[in-house]
């Protein structure tokens, strides 16, 4: 996956691709690297100091500036050195055996590919929304960062996502920016002789071409796709023009471009991943994709197929309600996938709708996706533990009569790329106590050389960093008044809000109703009260989007831009248009806590709360998503009572001990300072907080995670199963016969707090090997059931039945175990392969 170097003549026209020197521009302005490594930033600062800061966007600069100015830097021998000790240093890179390497060698993992609707990697390519983006970005750079041999899949959106104003009237209006292909830093995939690879997908009937590019992330790739080819119908063209845009007839076909398309373009590469990672169920249509393929290839029935490649599909769900998962009606499917299951597929539409739905004979029940992902998949897990246990609940009902602990969804949770959202000083911090390569390999002694940092140390960063944040704000919010058409008068106070000494409070997220993004209005005097404070103040910076057509949503802007200007708040509250990752990234290193108040179990996991841990913010949130997991009494401030509430008063009380937590613990910690004016309790949980959780809620972990329990065994798993595949046959005998199967006597000897379980079952004639019979108790403390498993005494008694046997020493009463029998067989993944199970009672 290192790369070739790109073919100059392919990237610039003739009269730029001859300029000395350009190649290696080019090679570092088309890595994304540079959105978390900063080494390369003087570079392009020197070639267009002003475009680079309105961009930040290497390859904007080197299309954009003149040919006089790139020789005439290019023959600058300062200039020069630098350029090639960052080539050589890039090389030493993408060559050097990383933590993957050294680590795992022995793996039979080839590549993963990954695939996501969104993929937030930096501000200069826009083709994310929120969170689900930000883990696919976050989790590429960390492979990167790692080894991983991750490929990601992604669309390449004309518009992306809209672009926010907030007009005088407090109103949110959407503007949509295009995407200008030549400008973003990717490049066309082209073939050996130079030919652009274009790949054709079938749609309804008609022929739609896709157009495929690739972007170079440190040693990763991700390729992405678009259908804006003139070669289509406009209607084709407009397939990819916007991120979750239009209504379900859109999503459908950018779901389909994404997973059937996405898997072409692997292929076209001659790319065979072992794995299939689907970053939530968006993707799921390469499910069908590969077990087509794989037809094709072994000429098999597309069950076969299924069996065979579900054993290398990952399946992460990112939805804590059901009503968040994508569905599709039946009508649509029909549109689309009727000539695809046919011809594609060789199955009968009917069958592959059963895939997508609860109830498979159920003709009127729409689609999920995220079912086809799990029938699709051999391991599915969530983004944080209560997500996990949220999406047990969620997913049980595919698996009927099993105990919820065992419902097949594991979880891993989600961490960010630290590089990609520390700020300069708190990289030159952790490069002093931790070293270069800190975020490259394991991190087991991170905690303790921050732990060792001095107060001073600490607080002096945090101070400076929220000096930074407070220029940063008067500078945005000047420009935002400016372009808003505020009269002049008004426009030159953004220049004297805030103040770097008061504490500060940052609300940024998207604007949906789980979110409770008003909850701190719930009492606006209460909260004025709060901020206007004369001896301990505080400032509060808001920013996020509404969705476009989500009138609530704007209007929840709109309340916090009238309580603002209705109490006379200028000086203390701001509402940051255009949420975006540049204004995260300023946010998340000078806010002295980081707000979030999600209603519990909504919040998934939630990313934005551990992009401050690097920088020394902190965290006061609700006990949902990764928090419910991260927070300890020293580390932050937790909300809530970590139990799920559906009263409407819940709201109420919940906006209260957000209010006492301020008022008591919060604003009291910070402006209780020592004699040299250190606020000592303070700087103490930031130190906690920065030495506990970072290493934990880094995408390093996650990644590293990922990789050794799902990602690893995946390729072996996918690996074995391709050798022999008569699993298909055991599975439709267990089919036919398991209705019959039933338990005959039970006896049960007891002695000394010790029973003897003797039980008879009639296992209908299915081998004996493919079944096991076992002792089920639930673990009294709500954690992993009991599990005994049962021997096989006598094959075949008098009657036919076989009997098992087996001792437990307890003091539980012998009513708590139940035996049971399950499949198991030949490496099968029970119950996500085979649900059957039969109780004794
Ligand atoms: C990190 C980030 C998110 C995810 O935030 P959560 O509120 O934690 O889900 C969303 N949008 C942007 C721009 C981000 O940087």
């Amino acid at each position: 996956m290192q790369g070739k170097p790109f073919n100059i003549h392919h990237l610039f026209d003739f009269s730029r691709s001859d300029i000395q020197g350009i190649s290696e521009l080019a090679e570092l302005a088309l890595d994304l690297r540079w959105s978390w490594n900063h080494s390369s930033d003087q570079l392009w600062r020197e070639l267009d100091q002003d475009l680079w800061q309105q961009t930040r966007n290497p390859w904007i600069i080197l299309k954009t500036v003149s040919k006089d100015k790139l020789i005439e830097k290019l023959g600058d021998p300062a200039f020069q050195t630098k350029l090639t000790e960052l080539i050589r240093l890039k090389g030493d890179l993408s060559t050097a055996p990383a933590w993957f390497q050294a680590t795992h060698s022995q793996s039979t993992l080839n590549a993963v590919a990954y695939f996501s609707m969104e993929f937030m990697l930096s501000e200069a390519l826009p083709i994310y929304v929120g969170g689900l983006g930000n883990v696919a970005g976050d989790q590429l750079k960390s492979a990167s960062d790692l080894g991983v041999p991750v490929i990601g899949v992604g669309l390449l959106y004309q518009q992306g996502y809209f672009r926010q104003v907030i007009d005088t009237y407090g109103r949110q209006q959407a503007l949509y920016s295009y995407n200008d292909p030549g400008q973003l830093p990717i490049v066309p995939l082209r073939l050996e002789n130079g030919e652009w690879l274009r790949l054709k997908i079938s749609l309804c009937g008609s022929e739609v071409w896709l157009r495929t590019w690739e972007v170079r992330v440190g040693r990763t790739r991700l390729y992405l796709l678009d259908s804006n080819d003139p070669a289509n119908a406009p209607v084709h063209r407009a397939i990819t023009n916007e991120l979750y845009g239009g209504g379900p007839d859109m999503r459908i076909q950018q779901e389909l471009v994404l997973g059937i398309g996405g898997w072409k373009l692997l292929a076209a590469l001659d790319i065979n991943p072992e794995v299939c990672h689907m970053n939530e169920g968006h993707a799921a249509f390469v499910v069908l994709a590969r077990a087509g393929d794989f037809m094709r290839r072994n000429n098999c029935s597309f069950e076969d197929a299924m069996a065979v490649t579900r054993a290398g599909n990952i399946f992460t769900t990112h939805t804590a309600v059901a009503a968040g998962f994508d569905q599709f009606s039946v009508p649509l499917m029909e549109q689309y996938l009727a000539i695809y299951a046919q011809k594609e597929l060789d199955i009968e539409f009917d069958h592959l709708m059963s895939l997508g739905r609860h109830d498979p004979a159920n003709e009127s029940e729409e689609f999920k996706m995220a079912y086809l992902a799990i029938r699709g998949s051999m391991t599915i897990n969530g983004v944080s533990e209560l997500h996990g246990s949220v999406s047990r609940q969620l997913f049980s009902s595919l698996f009927p009569r099993w105990p919820i602990s065992e419902i097949p969804v594991g979880h891993v949770t989600n961490g960010v790329h630290m590089p990609t959202w520390d700020s300069e000083m708190a990289d030159a911090i952790w490069t002093n106590a931790c070293g270069k390569n800190r975020w490259r390999g394991e991190l087991s002694t991170m905690s303790q050389s921050i732990a060792d940092l001095s107060d001073e140390t600490l607080w002096e960063f945090r101070q400076k960093s929220r000096g930074q944040l407070v220029d940063y704000t008067r500078n945005r919010l000047f420009r935002q008044l400016t372009l808003a058409g505020y009269p002049c008068s008004l426009i030159e106070y953004a220049n004297h809000i805030f103040n770097p000494e008061v504490l500060t409070l940052a609300f940024a997220r998207r604007f949906v109703p789980y979110k409770r993004t008003n909850l701190l209005l719930t009492d606006p005097y209460r909260l004025v009260k709060i901020l206007r404070n004369p001896d301990f103040p505080v400032q509060l910076i808001i920013a996020g989007k509404a969705p476009p057509h989500d009138e609530p949503g704007k209007q929840l802007i709109q309340q916090w831009v009238n309580f603002i200007q209705d109490y006379q708040l200028q000086d203390h509250v701001v509402f940051l248009s255009d949420y975006d990752m540049l204004v995260t990234e300023m946010l998340v290193q000078g806010a002295d806590v980081w707000l979030n108040t999600p209603k519990r179990p909504w919040e998934a996991c939630g990313t934005s709360g551990m992009k401050v841990l690097v920088n020394g913010g902190l965290n006061l949130s609700e006990l949902d998503g990764w928090w419910a997991e991260a927070y300890s009494p020293s580390v932050g401030w937790a909300l809530g009572d970590g139990r799920e509430h559906q009263d409407f008063g819940w709201d109420a009380t919940e906006a209260n001990e957000l209010y006492e937590l301020l008022e008591n613990k919060v604003i009291p910690e910070f402006y209780t300072r020592n004699s040299n004016g250190i606020p000592v309790r303070w700087v103490e949980r930031v130190r906690q907080s920065m030495a506990k959780l970072t290493p934990v809620f880094s995408a390093n972990r996650t990644v590293r995670q990922y990789s050794e329990q799902y990602y690893i065994p995946a390729a072996s798993r996918f690996n074995e199963r391709i050798k022999g595949w008569s699993i298909r046959a055991i599975q439709r005998d267990l089919k036919n016969r398991w209705a019959e199967v039933a338990f005959r006597t039970l006896q049960i000897d007891n002695a000394n707090d010790a029973y003897k379980f003797h039980i008879s079952v009639w296992i209908n004639g299915i081998n004996p090997e493919y079944v096991k019979v076992e002792l089920f108790a639930d673990d009294l403390n709500g954690g992993a059931p009991m599990i005994t498993p049962m021997f096989l005494q006598v094959e075949r008694a008098a009657d036919g039945a076989h009997i098992y046997l087996a001792s437990i020493n307890t003091k539980r009463p012998v009513g708590d175990f139940t035996p049971r029998v399950v499949p198991a067989y030949k490496g099968i993944s029970v119950p996500l392969e085979d649900n059957h199970i039969l109780w004794y009672r």
